[in-house]
């Protein structure tokens, strides 16, 4: 058989497909394949079928990508059906399908803290774990137990977090390994506390930041001690456009797509801020969005 017909037996598999409505910034080409796993199991045996020379991609909401106007040329995998989760006493296992939100949600159902942050990042649990999200003083890493990882071979395993050197904004994931689930050690807290601090923490956002507008969240890392956002505004570049695309003059931090933004247009963007912030202000800022089959 083919792997067509292969993936076919285990979910969803298309051909062509564009990939900028996968995106929060809405920018990207084609994915020359996109295969959509119907649960674990299935994403598991998948593995068996795609040669190891494919190069594949996991996506998760896609909120934290530029991908380049050319595509991908390779199989994405979107892990949207791996979404079980259960929590019992302190533990919380959630699949890489899971929307963050949803996760958050759970947390309030069940009286416990540390996840709070969960409810205004815009992702979902795979895509939290590769990338350690956190937000208010709150990271993955801090409540993370362990991760149930696969490899290209088909084979499981569990890793917990001390052996994944977790920092900011970085998990060290072994090379083309794609997160199947998470596990999760909370404290308790009073369920109305955990809920008033998610509202708390919307509202901050919706005030700072440029929700009505597509964009990949915060461009830069922050550089140690300082904000990327205060060091792009001091140099000139607050409401910068270059083509359908410019640095929001709500937040510095964020490039906002007008509508029709072509990934080189962010590019160009992100290396203008990048090189003026570097002669002006001497410090190198550390891009926190995710190139794929584009770079600086
Ligand atoms: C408005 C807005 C606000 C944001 N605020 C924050 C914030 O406060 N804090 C923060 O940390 N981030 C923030 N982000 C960025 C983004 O939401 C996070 O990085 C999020 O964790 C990405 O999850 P995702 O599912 O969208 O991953 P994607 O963007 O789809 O992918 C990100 C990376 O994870 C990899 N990946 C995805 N799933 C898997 C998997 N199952 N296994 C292995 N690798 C995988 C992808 O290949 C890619 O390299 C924000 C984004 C937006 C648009």
């Amino acid at each position: 058989m083919s792997l067509y017909a292969d993936l076919q037996q285990l979910g969803s598999l298309n051909v062509d497909v564009p990939l900028a409505g996968r995106t929060t910034l809405g920018v990207g080409g084609h994915a020359a394949m996109l295969f959509r796993p119907s649960d674990e199991e299935a994403l598991i045996q998948a593995m068996l079928f795609i040669p190891q020379e494919t190069y594949l991609f996991p996506i998760g909401r896609g909120s934290n990508l530029l991908i380049a106007d050319k595509g991908i040329d390779g199989l994405v995998v979107d892990l949207s059906d791996l979404n079980t989760l259960e929590t019992k006493d302190h533990t919380l296992v959630a699949g890489a399908g899971s929307r963050m939100s949803k996760i958050a949600q759970a947390t309030v159902g069940s009286g416990l803290t540390g996840l709070e942050f969960m409810a205004t990042v815009p992702g979902d649990l795979g895509g939290g774990v590769a990338m350690n999200a956190g937000a208010f003083g709150q990271q993955v890493s801090d409540v993370l137990q362990s991760v149930k990882l696969l490899n290209r071979n088909g084979q499981v395993q569990t890793v917990s977090r001390e052996d994944l050197d977790m920092r900011y904004r970085y998990t060290a994931l072994p090379q083309g390994e794609l997160v199947l689930s998470a596990t999760f050690e909370l404290a308790e807290k009073d369920a109305k506390e955990v809920k008033q601090t998610m509202r708390d923490m919307r509202s901050k956002r919706s005030e700072t930041q440029p929700l009505n507008l597509p964009n990949c969240g915060s461009v830069f890392k922050n550089p140690e001690g300082d904000f990327a956002a205060r060091l792009i505004e001091s140099v000139g570049l607050k409401g910068k456009q270059i083509g359908k695309a410019n640095i929001s003059d709500k937040h510095a931090n964020f490039i906002v797509n007008q509508g029709g933004a072509s990934c080189l247009d962010v590019l160009d963007l992100i290396r203008l801020a990048k090189d003026t912030v570097k002669a002006e202000k001497g410090v190198d800022l550390e891009p926190e969005v995710k190139f794929v089959g584009c770079s600086l």
